[in-house]
């Protein structure tokens, strides 16, 4: 099974990527975002624990985060490989993952990095898009959708996300970036990471992650 993690924090460019990178590579995008959107939508018993934090901003428990990630993966259609957006993202979680993989026989691949200045993401999580179908995300300036309100790809409407309203927006940057450095460290220190200029156009960022997912390993040293 091939787990290529893909990171970033929020307003990156994950949730334009991984989709596009999945379908090029054959493999599953599975996005713990949309999973626990789909759980509070369907008011499932972990719907209804995750929901006060995603609308404060936080981030969700580890325990029921990585229960609710190792399930997903045991489903058929990750079994080739997952391209996972927005997991793990607090050391814990990147330690169980490596745990829960090793016991798999397996381990994460490439860990690609998309890095966006923190001013860069405010501006991006305000005017973001985000179509009720699947979540591909648009932009009211950046990437506006050919059809005003509906999504290129499959037509679904498009919404704000309640969690990209400004003041909510800050307490996400400010609960996540700096686990998000943790794990950006731990995928340093085991030779996976590499680091990838998200502020170039969408298509120069997918070829830059395609080239590295494609090339052999050359983790970048400490
Ligand atoms: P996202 O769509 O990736 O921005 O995720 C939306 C919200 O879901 C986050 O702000 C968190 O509240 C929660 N969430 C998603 N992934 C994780 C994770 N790996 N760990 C903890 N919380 C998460």
């Amino acid at each position: 099974m091939r787990v290529i993690v893909l990171l970033g924090a929020p307003g990156a460019g994950k949730g334009t990527q991984a989709p596009i990178l999945a379908e090029r590579l054959g493999l599953a995008h599975v996005a713990t975002g949309d999973l626990f959107r789909a759980a509070v939508r369907e008011g499932t018993a972990l719907g209804i624990e995750a929901k006060g934090y995603m609308e404060r901003g936080s981030l969700v428990p580890d325990e029921l985060t990585v229960r609710m990630l190792l399930e997903r993966l045991d489903q058929s259609d990750a079994a080739r490989g997952v391209i996972l957006d927005g997991f793990p993202r607090t050391a814990t979680q990147a330690l169980a993952l490596d745990a829960a993989l090793a016991g798999r026989g397996t381990g994460v691949e490439r860990a690609p990095y998309i890095e966006v200045p923190r001013e860069d993401l405010v501006a991006r999580l305000g005017g973001r898009w985000i179509c009720r179908a699947a979540g591909h995300p648009f932009h009211a300036t950046l990437s506006p959708p050919q059809v005003a309100g509906r999504c290129d790809i499959d037509g679904s409407e498009l919404y704000q996300r309640p969690d990209d309203r400004p003041e909510v927006v800050n307490a996400r940057l400010g609960s996540q970036l700096a686990p998000l450095t943790e794990v950006v460290d731990h995928y340093r220190r085991v030779g996976t990471l590499t680091r990838v200029d998200g502020r170039q156009p969408v298509e120069r960022v997918t070829e830059a992650l395609l080239e590295v997912l494609e090339a052999p390993a050359a983790p970048e040293l400490a």
